[in-house]
């Protein structure tokens, strides 16, 4: 791992990372300069086990595994944050979604917890056109921990008697509207 944190020689530059999670623009990867502004921007850095920093050199070298495998890629907000500061111009966020497809592709799950929200978020979005936050929690327990809802029933108990969450919403007229959205998404994502 020394590479990552080392000036980087040209011979250990491998393209075939960048290539292909940012076809067309994977030179603008590899003319990432180290300079930290992605990592000192990043709201979610304090939590990853890569800084976005140390994420692009490890592209950069085509540590493939290493990057698809790290817990950053799916704690990644996709804030856009590091993309608008990066003095280089790299397109960092849509990169970041492109190594997320690629680990999903290849069924490396670094983070089962990520992926339960991400499936749950999707599917409640898909069903009724907007966020149900009941459905949605029910169903990200039950996909990833569900001794760990326990834990926040108390939580729960409060917002609903608060009124800040609803176990029903009024129809809202969405049911079933973003079928054709997701039906094209996976449409494309087959041609792949
Ligand atoms: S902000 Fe851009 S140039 Fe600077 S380290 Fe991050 S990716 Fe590289
Ligand atoms: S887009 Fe992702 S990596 Fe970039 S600053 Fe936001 S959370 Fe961090």
């Amino acid at each position: 791992m020394a590479a990552i944190t080392e000036a980087l020689d040209l011979g250990q530059l491998d393209r075939s990372l960048a290539q292909r999670v940012s076809p067309g623009r994977w030179e603008k990867i590899l003319s990432c300069i180290q300079c930290g502004t992605c990592s000192a921007s990043c709201p979610a850095a304090h939590a990853m086990d890569i800084s976005p920093r140390q994420m692009w050199r490890m592209v950069q070298l085509g540590m493939t595994e290493e990057v698809l495998r790290s817990k950053s890629i799916w704690l990644c907000s996709l804030c856009y944050t590091c993309h608008v500061r990066c003095p280089r111009g790299i397109p960092l966020t849509e990169t970041i979604v492109r190594l997320k497809e690629l680990a999903m592709e290849r069924g490396i799950v670094s983070s089962p917890q990520s992926e339960a929200f991400y499936r749950a978020f999707a599917e409640v979005m898909r069903r009724y056109g907007r966020l149900r936050e009941v459905e949605f929690m029910a169903r990200y327990f039950l996909a990833s921990n569900p001794l760990a809802a326990l834990g926040f029933a108390r939580l729960g108990l409060t917002m609903l008697a608060r009124g800040k969450i609803r176990p029903e919403l009024p129809r809202l007229g969405g049911e079933g509207r973003l079928d054709r959205l997701f039906a094209r998404v996976a449409e494309l994502e087959e041609k792949r």
